[in-house]
């Protein structure tokens, strides 16, 4: 509990204590009387009082807190006008009315609090201590005091705490908390390790790459942890609700101060008692006030997000739920994201230099690039190279390299950057990525490489389908060829190729008003863009919903994301939009369960048989009903396996 929710206990404990005794006492002076009740609302009260006000003055005052304060104020009015005629005005109502919203607000946040905990403690991921060497002896030390480049031990059994790399041992990983996989990773000297991973079977020592709060399990706590905070592209559902649902309900109140008066005066020529009518309108307004739903749908979602953190996929934050559950385009990424990212050497064409020769000038080039292509070279290409032969090297993202090498001008890339240099390419009839090399100007040869399909691929494209979503696409920097062998392999039916990082942005931007696929039905076109987080975070950016995947470890498609699919399996694609249906199907239920409570007890209100403790006593139920549905989410199961 932090500082705020203890005021608020102990607001919510003396107005409790002092409503009871209150009407315990038999007071001569009804002025004293009526300022100490006034001085208990105003306790209880104020902070919603200050919220309206603030809402009229910035011209948005249709909100829940404009409710309760009309419904309370008015309900004080009514006392007050009691006592003018001599009777002793009731105002345990009004304070009563607040103390139960209060009490309400009160357990909607701990019980959010206590979700966003529930969610990082789900994944079980916070490492609590590491295990340094000391004098020969092994100590346990706080991991947050431990520099980058430390040496740690993990034995079998324990977590990892802190980002590093294996320097001793080899071992197995469980590293299901990061990624949802199910599958031991294993480990050997040299590999990355992530903290917030299980070490199975060896006793591994690491050494530290990172600091504490910048290794993976804290980024993703971080992460989960703020997801409610970040309301950014679109707007919260509840103020969506609140601004359709209050006006109405104050506009019904008007109207029943006024019409059916009007009605009993003019047309039956009868006596009205107004303040009667009054009344009722108040108590219409006190019943209509939501907090079963302002209490359930912010807690339907956070059960989404846990939900899905416990399945490898990071949600960072409600409304990107609710962009999920009516996702109508899926655009992918073609490298690192449909294929596997890791390329085979197909052939090396050349003429006028050594191989050797070549393909040393190619690893040196593509010495510092973090490009799939660059990571592949380097892995089927292992040689030490004296790098001090390197003097500049720059990488034009989505393109190549170009890199000084020994007093040369080496240009490793694609056609289009060949061309940008003025330099003639041979093209080569093999399928295949071809990574062009020209030297000063010269053109030398290439290498044909080629990149594998994810076997989850072809699912995860299916079960988009079956999901509803029509238009799946696929962008790609790679030549034509290539593009249209993966897309007719996966039955994607479009798909362009050929595009720089910046292109594929403008496409994305070209895609998202392009409005004719659902002019029909009238919806909104919301489009998706899954990608592997290098060079692409741009377009993860730009998209309505940015997917970033198999980014363990790189910061910057974690940061750019809105989810995050913490392994390289596409098909979480179609379990995040399955459990953000399911997560709004709640949601639904909820609203139709709640409102239609309401409108019998609106009803009942408006004809004089419901009074405002009838109302709190009807909200209290729905809202625990409510709740209990919410956690539903956390059942979910994919229907597709
Ligand atoms: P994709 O859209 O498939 O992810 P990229 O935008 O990452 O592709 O790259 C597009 C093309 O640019 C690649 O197919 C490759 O031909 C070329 N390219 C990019 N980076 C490099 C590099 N480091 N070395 C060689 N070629 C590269
Ligand atoms: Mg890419």
């Amino acid at each position: 509990m932090n500082k705020k929710q203890k005021t608020m206990l102990i607001r919510i404990v003396i107005t409790s204590i002092f409503l009871a005794s209150l009407s315990l006492i038999n007071f001569e002076n009804n002025i004293l009387r009526f300022c100490l009740y006034m001085a208990l609302y105003l306790i209880i009260g104020y902070d919603i009082i200050k919220k309206s006000l603030h809402g009229i003055i910035n011209f948005r005052p249709f909100d829940e807190n404009l409710l309760m304060m009309t419904a309370t104020l008015g309900a004080i009015g009514l006392g007050l006008y009691n006592e003018t005629k001599g009777q002793q005005g009731d105002f345990n109502e009004a304070i009563a009315v607040m103390l139960f919203y209060q009490v309400g607000e009160f357990f909607q946040k701990l019980a959010i609090n206590k979700s966003r905990k529930n969610i990082a403690s789900l994944m079980d991921i916070r490492p609590d201590y590491a295990n340094i060497e000391k004098d020969n002896e092994i100590i346990k030390v706080d991991p947050s005091n431990l520099e980058i480049g430390s040496i740690i031990i993990v034995a079998p059994g324990e977590k990892i705490p802190i980002d590093g790399i294996i320097i001793e041992g080899n071992s197995s990983l469980n590293e299901s908390a990061l990624t949802g996989e199910s599958k031991p990773r294993t480990i050997k000297k040299d590999d990355e390790v992530y903290s917030g991973s299980i070490n199975l079977n060896g006793l591994i020592k690491i050494k530290t790459i990172k600091s504490f709060g910048e290794s993976t399990a804290s980024k993703i706590i971080e992460l989960v942890e703020n997801a409610s905070n970040k309301k950014s592209k679109s707007e919260n559902f509840i103020s969506k609700f609140a601004k359709i649902y209050t006006p109405i309900v104050v506009f019904c109140a008007l109207a029943l101060v006024i019409i059916p008066p009007l009605f009993i005066k003019i047309i039956l020529h009868n006596d009205v008692n107004f303040s009667q009518w009054i009344y009722r309108a108040l108590t219409f307004l006190v019943i209509s006030c939501p907090c079963a739903l302002i209490i359930s749908i912010p807690l339907s979602f956070f059960s989404g997000i846990g939900c899905a953190s416990s399945k490898g996929i990071l949600i960072k934050g409600s409304n990107y739920i609710e962009n999920l559950s009516k996702l109508t385009s899926v655009v992918f990424d073609k490298t690192g994201t449909l294929t596997k990212g890791v390329f085979e050497l197909v052939a090396i064409h050349h003429n006028k230099i050594d191989e050797n020769k070549l393909l040393e000038y190619v690893l040196l080039a593509e010495s510092a690039s973090s490009h799939p292509i660059a990571i592949s070279i380097r892995n089927f290409y292992k040689k030490e190279l004296n790098k001090l032969r390197i003097s500049n090297i720059e990488e034009i993202s989505g393109q190549g390299v170009i890199a000084k090498i020994d007093e040369l001008e080496v240009i490793v890339g694609n056609e289009q950057l060949m061309k940008n240099h003025n330099i003639e390419p041979i093209l080569c009839h093999s399928v295949g990525t071809i990574v062009h090399i020209a030297i000063n100007g010269e053109y030398m040869g290439h290498i044909v490489i080629s990149d594998v399909i994810k076997e989850q691929s072809y699912k995860a494209i299916e079960n988009l389908k079956k999901l509803n979503i029509k238009n799946i696409i696929m962008l790609t920097g790679d030549i034509e060829k290539v593009a249209k062998n993966v897309a007719d392999e996966l039955k994607i039916d479009k798909y362009y190729s050929n595009l720089l990082p910046n292109q594929k942005i403008e496409k994305i931007e070209s895609l998202m008003e392009d409005k004719t696929e659902n002019k029909t039905k009238n919806k909104k076109n919301i489009l998706a863009f899954v990608g592997d987080g290098i060079n692409d975070a741009p377009s993860i950016s730009r998209a309505d919903i940015g997917i970033a995947m198999g980014s363990i470890g790189t910061d910057a498609a974690l940061e750019a994301a809105d989810v995050v699919l913490m392994d390289d399996n596409p098909i979480k694609v179609a379990t995040a939009v399955e459990i953000s249906k399911k997560c709004l199907k709640i949601v639904k239920e909820n609203i139709i369960f709640a409102i239609g409570i309401k409108l019998i007890c609106l009803i009942l209100g408006a004809i004089g048989i419901a009074n405002m403790w009838l109302a709190i006593f009807a909200d209290v139920g729905v809202m625990i009903l409510c709740i209990i549905n919410s956690f539903r989410v956390l059942l979910f199961k994919s229907r597709f396996n």
